[in-house]
């Protein structure tokens, strides 16, 4: 089988082996409906409590009735903004910032065309929002300000506790999207007055389709999903239980790999960077140096284009990605690199490596072995690189 070297953790992640042997149960034997009266179903039940507890117990919460599970950030997301506004139906403006996920951005853009205002921050070139901006920009009419813990694209860190604590005063409903700090940075939601945080399994070795919300107790709550009387009546269908259990042991490992794993995971990713930042000219770190998560890099090589780097890198089988997207044959740039004002010249060729524990030192020395020529022989053949370059 080709090698492959996986270093798009941000993406999504491997199932965790022990992740696995735990949900295999629900998916044969034990398959009963944890709402039945029959104990062969009942019994299912305290297993979603089990992994309710994990949760909690990974963010530091102080209850784990704090926690509902979804199916995944996007309706995690989606069910904290959209509870909000329900739960306030007088007030009609969110601020939010120019560089969300899509499941937080494309919301607010439906939003708009159905009578809210929203207030989009901008970014520095750090990739961080000017905090005396988002206070000018709350008012009467704020509903929620939602604003991620960390970003997808950049690894940038927000300053959620200074955050929580303005909307806080303000009296504004805080959400964040924690989709990629849970499992990379430590936090403690006993600590942080977030009123609401997304979270999605397959972001930390858990399955897709699962995700959970937390809801400070006290939160005012408007149900997303309506159906039965699951999760106490706050999202509604039959529990996935196999990726309920998953997520819980993701979350058990996830605590256990915070100190020296992370510590190592963060060590590979400076190699990386390091290496890449030395022997490639014309190079760059999109990003806040400090404010960024362990795993993340996102790297603008300059005069070249990213989706040509990525076949490159792919035909040596590393799976990375770039922050632009092809949309309908154009390139469009990322919008997170566009909102940091990142140079015309590098936001095309930008690239993210994001890793996880499974990464190894062999899998940077090869990343580290493979890049250089790659990028040398694309600003050769570039109609731009190689008077620029050379
Ligand atoms: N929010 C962020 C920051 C993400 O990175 C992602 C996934 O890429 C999501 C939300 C969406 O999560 P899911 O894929 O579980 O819906």
């Amino acid at each position: 089988m080709k090698k492959v070297i996986y270093v798009d953790n941000n993406a999504t992640t491997k199932v965790a082996p022990e992740v696995f042997e735990a949900m295999k149960p629900f998916l044969t034997d034990e398959y009963g409906n944890p709402s039945s009266m029959h104990t062969f179903g009942g019994k299912v039940a305290k297993y979603i409590e089990q992994a309710r507890e994990a949760i909690a117990d990974l963010l530091g919460a102080s209850d784990p009735s704090e926690i509902i599970f979804t199916s995944g950030g996007t309706e995690s997301d989606n069910t904290a903004i959209m509870s909000t506004l329900r739960s306030y139906p007088d007030k009609k403006h969110i601020i939010t910032t120019k560089v969300e996920h899509s499941a937080v951005l494309n919301l607010c853009h439906y939003l708009e065309t159905i009578g809210y205002r929203v207030t989009y921050l901008g970014v520095n070139s750090e990739g961080l929002i000017d905090i005396n901006e988002l206070k000018s920009a709350i008012d009467q009419d704020t509903a929620v300000i939602s604003i991620m813990y960390a970003n997808n694209e950049t690894g940038v860190i927000f300053p959620i506790e200074e955050i929580a604590e303005i909307a806080r005063i303000r009296g504004v409903v805080f959400h964040t999207d924690a989709v990629q700090a849970v499992g990379k940075i430590p936090f403690k939601l006993t600590e942080l007055p977030v009123d609401l945080l997304s979270l999605s399994g397959h972001k930390l070795h858990a399955p897709k389709g699962i995700g959970a919300l937390y809801v400070r107790k006290g939160t005012r709550f408007t149900p997303l999903v309506i159906g039965g009387h699951q999760e106490h009546g706050r999202r509604g269908g039959t529990e996935n239980v196999a990726g309920i259990v998953g997520l819980g042991v993701a979350c058990q490992l996830a605590k256990q790999a915070m100190g020296e794993e992370r510590t190592r995971i963060k060590a590979l990713r400076d190699k990386l960077e390091r290496a890449i930042l030395e022997k490639i000219p014309h190079t760059r770190i999109n990003g806040h140096p400090q404010y960024r998560l362990p795993n993340t890099t996102n790297i603008g090589f300059e005069f070249i284009e990213g989706e040509a780097i990525l076949l490159m890198l792919d035909e040596k089988g590393i799976c990375a990605s770039s922050g632009s997207a092809c949309t309908s044959g154009s390139l469009t740039p990322s919008h997170v690199l566009k909102a940091m004002g990142v140079p015309f010249t590098f936001i095309q060729g930008s690239i993210r490596f994001s890793l996880s524990r499974y990464n190894s030192e062999e899998d940077i020395d090869y990343i580290i072995k493979n890049l250089p020529p790659i990028i040398a022989r694309l600003r050769e053949i570039s109609p731009y690189g190689k008077e620029r370059v050379s």
